[in-house]
């Protein structure tokens, strides 16, 4: 007869790795913390790590961040055209006609190089003597300062 229903050792039950002859009763399942039982301890903490060096200055408030004084300064060059100006110079703040100073450009050389290879390759120099085909610099006949560039 089974005067115990509950299984002692019941086949379902995990039970902790020590004997099961240990318990004081068959059937009643040991409580976790028991002796003997390995659990695992907490790492002893035997020396705190001592606090940064900074944080005794944390009192110290930071200098305020100086705007950075970046004097950014925008010259804005005066629309010129391809021929003499009559404007002010920015230099010499005078009222002048602007000296033309022509140079050869990147366009120069493309119409060059297209007269070469689709018109006719002798005339390939003719962009060069045309004033239209180049950028003309605009300097002030007063005090030689350049003032600006009209892209031909
Ligand atoms: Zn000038």
């Amino acid at each position: 007869m089974n005067s115990g229903g509950k299984g002692a050792e019941a086949e379902g039950l995990t039970q902790p790795p020590y004997p099961p002859q240990s318990a004081p009763y068959p059937g009643q399942v040991p409580p976790p913390m028991a002796s003997g039982y390995p659990h695992p301890q907490p790492p002893n903490y035997a020396h705190p790590a001592p606090p940064p060096p900074y944080d005794a200055n944390s009192n110290v408030i930071p200098p305020p961040q100086a705007a950075p004084t970046t004097y950014v300064q925008v010259v804005t060059r005066p629309q010129v055209g391809p021929d003499p100006a009559s404007m002010v110079c920015p230099s010499c703040t005078k009222h002048v006609v602007t000296r033309l100073d022509y140079e050869t450009s990147t366009k120069t050389h493309i119409a060059a190089g297209l007269l070469c290879l689709f018109i006719c390759w002798p005339c390939f120099w003719i962009p060069y003597v045309i004033d239209s085909c180049k950028n003309a610099n605009h300097y002030c006949p007063n005090c030689g300062a350049y003032i600006g560039t009209y892209r031909g």
